[in-house]
């Protein structure tokens, strides 16, 4: 086990605010802790080492014949579902919440690592150890924006905590994973939700701004399965505004360039990673990795109901002709933007099709942005099943 003296070295080596990963950074907070003194190892965007954690965490990584592992990662069920009694005010119906809610109260972890607001801003995350429910309801719905949730860590070994649940995205997990061994926990688990083009505060202002007609009063917003970006405002109204219509001009620069050059869409670290893009819209989507993700689920299985996946359509045209649309930041007037939503809508892809059209037209992207600003990165930095999605299309040269 580790004890604080043993990172009294990395306490020297903690200078403010150094962030090793420079502009990729992606704010994950482990620099803001002792463990800094990890960051070479650790950090996802200096070491990419997915399929080694993935050994780690789940017993084995992905099989990159078989297309679901290749796509979604290592896992033993996918299903679609949905909380028989919403959380109001959720994300999504609330399963994350519940679960964690669920494992404080039956005594499996003494604190959850999850994502508050500040008073201020409704946006502004602030991560914290929640160690009762309610303080866990408190962090309900997304902050869209990069969270230091890793911050936490140096608060584990002062508080003793034995059994932890950590509530988080991709590059969060990648970190937390990769110092796993250091935190002397007896037991840690790992809610994962999948998680792109996220921004930094400013960049959700500009986000905003750019994108509603009423900025101020957004309370949440999604990317959502029928190719429209979803807005809820303080008054309940939802304001719909087609993928197709995204000032992708002005948005170009908005996304943190840690997302830009991120391939673990999936989580691929987590035990268990709820979503919703892999299921039919209305429906969250839970990937259960390993047997802790199944304990896990199986804590609030009589709280939902379930229906299996499907997978319908054929998202390869639409992602080959969304690639040099979004390299030129090519954007259509309204009226096309909302009659291509449409005609996309009833004839596109569904289900974990629709998850794979995401995770492509994501790559594919991303790709392109490592060699064009990172290009020594790229050999080591895109892992082999992302180099393998990504091979499916025809890129530009430049
Ligand atoms: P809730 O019960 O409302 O709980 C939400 C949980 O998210 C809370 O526990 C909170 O701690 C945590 N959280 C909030 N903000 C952050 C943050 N910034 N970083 C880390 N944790 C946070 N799903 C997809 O299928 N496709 C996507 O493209 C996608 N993008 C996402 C981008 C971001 C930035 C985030 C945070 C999530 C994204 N998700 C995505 C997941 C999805 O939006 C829902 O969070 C998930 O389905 C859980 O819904 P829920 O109602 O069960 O969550
Ligand atoms: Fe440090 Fe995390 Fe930024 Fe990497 S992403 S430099 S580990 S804070």
């Amino acid at each position: 086990m580790t004890s604080i003296h043993s990172h009294n070295k990395a306490k020297a080596l903690k200078p403010g605010s150094r962030r090793p990963a420079k502009e990729l950074c992606s704010e994950c907070g482990l620099c803001d802790t002792y463990y800094i003194h990890y960051v070479k190892e650790a950090c996802a965007f200096l070491n990419q080492q997915i399929a080694e954690l993935e050994t780690i965490a789940h017993g084995k990584s992905r099989n990159l014949d078989d297309e679901n592992d290749c796509y979604f990662g290592v896992h033993q069920e996918m299903i679609a579902a949905q909380k028989k009694a919403p959380i109001e005010g959720a994300q999504w119906t609330g399963i994350v919440s519940t679960i964690a809610c669920e494992m404080l109260e039956k005594g499996l972890v003494e604190g959850v690592v999850c994502v508050q607001n500040t008073k201020e801003d409704r946006f502004q995350p602030m991560p914290v150890i929640a160690r009762t429910s309610d303080e866990v309801l408190a962090a309900k719905v997304n902050k869209p924006t990069l969270s230091p949730n890793l911050s936490i860590l140096e608060q584990i070994e002062q508080s003793n905590l034995k059994r932890l649940l950590v509530i988080g995205v991709g590059c969060q997990i990648q970190a937390l994973r990769a110092v796993e061994k250091e935190l002397g926990l007896e037991k840690l688990y790992v809610l994962g939700t999948p998680c792109v083009d996220n921004v930094t505060r400013e960049g959700l202002q500009k986000f905003l701004e750019t994108t509603s007609q009423s900025p101020d009063t957004v309370v949440h917003y999604e990317f959502m399965q029928d190719f429209r970006v979803h807005f809820k405002h303080e008054d309940g109204s939802i304001e719909k505004v087609p993928f197709f219509g995204l000032k992708t001009n002005k948005l170009k620069d908005v996304f943190a360039p840690s997302c830009m050059s991120c391939f673990d869409y999936v989580n691929s670290l987590a035990d268990l990673v709820v979503g919703y893009m892999g299921a039919e819209f209305g429906w969250q989507w839970i990937m259960v990795r390993n047997d802790k993700g199944k304990e896990m689920l199986a804590l609030v299985e009589d709280q939902i109901k379930t229906k299996p996946v499907i997978s319908q359509g054929n998202r390869k045209q639409a992602v080959q002709q969304s690639i040099p649309a979004y390299d030129k930041g090519v954007t259509l007037p309204m009226w096309a933007a909302k009659l291509m939503g449409v005609v996309i809508e009833r004839v596109g892809p569904k289900g974990l099709e629709y998850a794979r059209f995401s995770i492509d037209s994501h790559f594919t992207r991303n790709y392109l942005y490592v060699k064009r600003h990172h290009p020594e990165k790229l050999e080591n930095h895109v892992p082999d099943y992302a180099k393998k999605i990504v091979s499916q299309y025809q890129l530009p040269d430049q």
